[in-house]
Parts: C-alpha cells; structure tokens; sequence
C-alpha cells in the first residue's frame, strides 16, 4: 500500500506532522507494511489534513480533514478490513501507476493543471519521483538545442511573466542573450510577499524539481553559468526543500560542472530575503543582493541589459520558471492551445478568504471569475453573500458581483480595475467592509514602502490618515475627492510599482463601492 499525507505548511499548519507519525505508529502497532510518503500540497488546502491511501485491489481514496485519531482509524478500517470508511471521503482517485490523480472532484472540469499537476502527489525530497514523472528531459531536450532555438520555442508559445508584470518571458531572454558581455545570471524570484498569496511557496514545498529545471533551462538559453534561487526567510520548508533538490541535482550531474556530459555549467545558489516586500521588484532584489539597501532603481537599463554586479540578469519568478520545462517537452503550439491568443497557458491562484475551498487552483487562461470562485472555489462559505474579490495583492483591486464575468487574464482583469499581480486572491462576504478592507492594503503597502519617492512615502501615509478618519466615523464631505486626488499623484510621481499601484484598492473600492465611503461620512460609523 502506498500512503500519501500533504505536508507542505498548510497541511502542516492543520497537523499534518501529527498525522504522519499516528499513521506510523499504527502500522507498526498492527505490523503492517506501507510505504508513507510525506508529499506536498494538493491544492485542498480547506481540507488539510489530507491523507491518500492506494491500495492494489481497492479503490484508491483521498480523505481530507484527517485530524486526530482519523487517521489511525482509517489505516486500521482500511488496511485490515478492506473497509474504506467513507465518511471521510473527499474524492475516489484515478490510479496512474505509481502516481494516483484526483478523478472525481467536480472542480476538476475546470482546472487544467500543469505546473501543479505533481504537486501532492510526488515526494518533493526524492529526485527519482521527479525523473518518474517526465522530469528533466525538457533539460536533456534543451542540451540539444541551441540558444535561439530554446528562446524562439519560449517566445513563440507567448509565456507571460507570472510575477504580476505579464511582461513576454521570450523577449526578456532575448534582450539578456543579445546583452553584450560573457558573466551572465539568471535569478528566480520567490519573494512572495503579498498577503494572501502562497503559490510560489506551494510549488516550491512540493515540486522544487521544476523550477530548478527552468532555470537550468533559462541559464542554457542566454549562457548564464550561474543561478540564484531569492526566496524570503520566511518560507523555511521551501528553502530547505529547494537546498535538499539543488544538491540532488548536482549529484545527478543536473548542475554543475559539465551538465550530463556537455560543455555547460551551471550553480544554484539560494539567496534568503528578509521579508522587505518591495524586494520583490526586480531592481531592488538585485541591490539586496549586493548588499545594498533593497531600494529601487531607474530603468533603463533593465537587469536584462544591467543586473547582478552590472552583468546582464533574467529575473524570472517561480511559475514562469515552472512552466519552462513543460513548454521545452511539449512545444509553443500545446502552450498557446491552451487559454487565450494573448494569454496562453493556465492562471494558477491561491484561493484565500471567505470562499468555501480556500487552496491552490490552476485554471486556463479566460476562465471566469465566477467559474474560479464558485465552481472551483464552490462559493462563499457559511451561507453569506458574495461581495467582493480582491484581486492581485495589495496592489491589486476590488472587483464586485458585477465583474464576476470578466476573464482572468492581464488585460481583462486590469480593464476591471484590479491586476493578475502574483495569484493571490481574496474574497469577501456581506460582512466585510469595503473602506476597510482598502485601508488594510493600503496600510500594508505604506509600511513597505521603501521611502525613495516622497508621493509614495507620504502621499500614501496621507491617504491611510483619511482612510482612518473615514473608518472612524469621522470622515469630511470632501475626502472622497481628496482621496482621488491623491491616487493620481501617488501613481503618478512614484518610481515603482509599489507606488504605482497603491492607490488601486482605494480607487477601486471609490469606483464600486462608493456608498459604502459615502454612509461612513454621512453617518459618522
Ligand atoms: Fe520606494 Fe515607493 Fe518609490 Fe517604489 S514607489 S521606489 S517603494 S518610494
């Protein structure tokens, strides 16, 4: 029997450590033979603990909410007795080989999953589940290829950063390999940093593999022999499982000197930020790495033309990476196949707030969101009314019930008022208010901010101030229009993104939920 429990942090934060060693321990105790494996994240976050039990001539089954005590029962029920105990069901699996696959939830008509298509379902500390599953022959497949032929396949399939710019990955390769000069890195950036985004700390808890392999594949593209992983500290588990797939990499002749008997080299090395959120922009990772303060700088010159020590840079975040490997093996056509003409692939989003299935969601391209949120996301949770998603960090906006039909993609999204951004998406209910939840954005987005340009230092801290007044019944008629002021002048005099779009949640809760701002004035709540 094959015995798969999710710990990456959110089935460790609901116990899931507790779990695998109850399971142990019964096994042993009924002197049982199991193979337990401590996989990552399925994407089930709302049902953590999960546990999965394959078992040759059973159904193979997935069970969610394993807490204390279940899940001794189940190996008990389901090993001795051949009784599943299905009240703990969440799904039947699909046996595939060695890796069963999720076969009947009904989410599963909408996701398409690709860069998370292994993730809960591999040991993310064992290399061989990796190679098992296909991995590393987009990087056996790239070895054959030459620079452009590697750049033109990623531009012709019309990836799009994954960061939040949506910026085409292809182009930025391009405008590295055509940089004058022979020092040149490639860096992933997984300095998550937006509340209530967690998805590039889910791929790398549970996939690390696939996001070493393209950067590896990156680094061939523009000739780079050296690659930095910059991940915050505060992901402990995603940088010890990125350490623990470099050095098996490098074991296996996947990096270092001389990749799998060619003339390329190549070293990872991991870089841990300090929780600074505007290190998250390109130009401000590069200077923290240097040892600088993590402040942004001008562009041009981009890091793809001047980056780490001057040298030309790919900066390139976790899920654009990740989806390299798979482009490599199956080619652009499969990737444009799949989504819209200017938005190919898939949207991976985590699921956050008042939503009934919070987790991971991987869905192609113009899919809906109402399709995201209630079908995938099977709704508001106890019962409450929808009111709003926001959408695309702290930086992004507030959609309403209206917009619940606008396709998640960069352009439609920003259209709306809101922004991909990284993935992160939160939703809202009746309960919630809305000068409060932009108060709470902006509040975090003033605090991050690095200081440089005096409109995104203290045209935003003005902003809060009204923000705080207007929450506390003790708004002015005038600050609606005070508040718009300002926005325009925060956007327009910063030099940044962080600044740029701070004022986004502001002036989209203004545009659709102005009666919400015009009752805490008028009425003084
Ligand atoms: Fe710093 Fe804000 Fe200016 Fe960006 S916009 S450089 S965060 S002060």
């Amino acid at each position: 029997p094959l015995i798969l429990i999710g710990a990456a942090t959110c089935g460790r934060a609901a116990g899931a450590l507790t779990l695998l060693e109850e399971v142990k321990n019964e096994l042993a105790r009924l002197n049982l033979d199991a193979n337990v494996l401590e996989v990552g994240c399925m994407g089930h976050c709302y049902a953590e603990p999960i546990m999965v039990i394959y078992n040759e001539g059973f159904p193979a089954i997935c069970y969610g909410y394993v807490t204390e005590g279940v899940g001794a029962r189940i190996v008990r029920d389901y090993l001795t007795e051949g009784d599943p105990g299905i009240e703990f069901a969440l799904a039947a699996l699909e046996p595939n080989d060695m890796f069963p696959t999720f076969a009947d939830f009904p989410r599963g008509i909408h996701e398409n999953k690709i860069v998370l298509e292994q993730c809960g379902f591999i040991d993310p500390q064992n290399i061989d589940h990796y190679i098992a599953t296909g991995g590393y022959a987009a990087l056996t497949k790239a070895l054959g290829m030459t620079s452009e032929e590697i750049i033109t396949t990623i531009k012709d399939s019309g990836l799009r950063g994954r960061g939040g710019a949506g910026f085409p990955t292809g182009v930025k390769w391009q405008t590295c390999l055509s940089a004058p000069g022979t020092t040149k890195y490639v860096i992933c950036n997984a300095d998550e940093g937006d509340p209530g985004a967690f998805m590039d700390r889910t791929i790398l808890e549970s996939n690390p593999h696939l996001m070493i392999e393209g950067l590896a594949i990156a680094a061939l593209a523009v000739g780079a022999a050296k690659g930095y992983v910059y991940i915050r500290a505060e992901y402990p588990l995603a940088v010890e499982r990125v350490a623990l797939a470099i050095e098996q990499a490098r074991d296996r002749g996947l990096l270092g000197d001389c990749i799998l008997g060619s003339n390329n080299s190549l070293d990872i090395e991991i870089f841990q930020g300090s929780g600074a959120f505007v290190c998250g922009e390109e130009s401000a990772l590069i200077a923290s790495m240097e040892g600088q303060p993590g402040i942004p700088r001008h562009r041009p010159p981009f890091p793809a033309q001047a980056g780490l020590w001057g040298q030309p840079t790919i900066i390139n975040n976790v899920k654009s990476l990740s989806y390299v490997p798979h482009i490599v093996k199956n080619g652009a056509a499969w990737f444009t196949s799949i989504g819209s003409e200017k938005n190919p692939g898939t949207a991976i989003f985590a699921l956050a707030g008042k939503v009934v299935n919070t987790g991971l969601a991987e869905v192609p391209m113009s899919t809906t969101l109402n399709e995201l949120i209630n079908e995938v996301g099977s709704g508001i949770a106890g019962g409450k009314k929808f009111k709003a998603v926001q959408i695309g960090g702290p930086s992004g906006g507030c959609l309403p019930e209206s917009a619940m039909d606008t396709p998640i993609d960069f352009d439609s999204l920003t259209q709306a008022g809101a922004m991909m951004g990284s993935g992160g998406m939160v939703v809202l209910d009746e309960d919630d208010c809305m000068v409060e939840i932009a108060r709470f954005f902006l509040d975090f987005t003033q605090q991050e901010s690095c200081g440089k340009c005096t409109f995104c230092r203290l045209g935003t801290k003005h902003m809060l101030d009204i923000l705080e007044r207007i929450t506390k019944g003790q708004g002015k008629p005038e600050d609606i229009d005070t508040l718009t002021e300002l926005a325009a002048k925060v956007k327009a005099g910063s030099l940044c993104s962080l600044g740029k779009t701070a004022p986004n949640p502001v002036l989209s809760t203004i545009k659709y939920f102005r009666e919400e701002y015009e009752a805490h004035i008028n009425e003084g709540r």
